[in-house]
């Protein structure tokens, strides 16, 4: 058995998700479109629901773009955004949530996650259908989730239609701004943890070059990836420099 808990009020400021500010731009520049779908990635803790859910209360506060979500279980119980919580028992399966969210026809719809292929294709629809779809997905890194999706029974075509992004993320560990080194046990920040998120972002021609390749076509693209982000944090004094050694471990490049 598996507890989870998550701390249901304090909310990330959008502005805060990325460690690096511009990639914190980039991904709230992402909402700016109508339609499409966007992936977010990363392994159970890596913080997706939180990024999630600190871009949909951007959109829903500032833009005041309408949101409805599709979730099994409700993570983060929200005050700006309606919650539907999908339930087998009562009925209310993926699909049958998403007919009935269509109706009320929001701006932004989120899936909780996509997990198997009825997920996926719930996703792909409502993306087809004009909305903007935001989700998860338990994939190592960006590309990952191309395959899954090819895997879930989804078609080329509808990928090219509606993929807008995907990202990938993981948690790392940030050195103490006061100590060098190590944080001395005498430091007033000592012993709270000081964690921040680091991003690979695949959209535009870098994600159609990945596509391709996934296609079997020879292809080449240079997007920054999370090994990227990791040594560029460690290069500027903000992410532990035994980050890079989990990664390694973790990831095996
Ligand atoms: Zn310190």
């Amino acid at each position: 058995m598996v507890i989870r808990l998550l701390p249901e009020q304090n909310q990330t400021p959008s502005y805060q998700i990325s460690l690096f500010p511009s990639t914190s731009k980039k991904l709230i520049s992402l909402l700016k479109h109508a339609h499409g779908l966007i992936i977010f990635t990363g392994p159970t803790g890596s913080g997706k629901t939180t990024t999630l859910y600190s871009m949909l209360s951007e959109t829903s506060d500032l833009v005041n773009r309408n949101v409805i979500t599709l979730e099994d279980p409700i993570e983060k119980p929200s005050d700006t955004v309606l919650q539907v919580q999908v339930n087998e028992r009562a009925g209310i399966s993926y699909s049958a949530g998403l007919k009935a969210i269509l109706r009320h026809d929001p701006d932004i719809i989120m899936v909780g996650e996509i997990r198997d292929k009825e997920t996926a294709e719930t996703a792909i629809r409502a993306s087809l259908t004009g909305h903007l779809v935001l989700t998860t997905m338990h994939t190592r890194d960006a590309r990952g989730a191309i395959y899954r999706l090819i895997e879930f029974g989804i078609n080329w075509l509808e990928i090219e239609q509606t993929l807008i992004a995907v990202t990938a993320q993981r948690l790392v560990e940030l050195t103490c701004p006061y100590c060098e080194g190590t944080c001395s046990p005498f430091c007033f920040s000592s012993g709270s943890s000081k964690r921040g998120n680091v991003f690979e972002i695949l959209t535009g021609k870098d994600l159609s070059a990945v596509l391709k390749e996934a296609r079997g076509e020879l292809q080449s693209y240079h997007y920054k990836t999370l090994k990227d982000a990791i040594r560029k944090g460690i290069a500027l004094g903000f992410i532990k420099e035994s980050e890079y050694q989990r990664w390694v471990l973790n990831d095996g490049e």
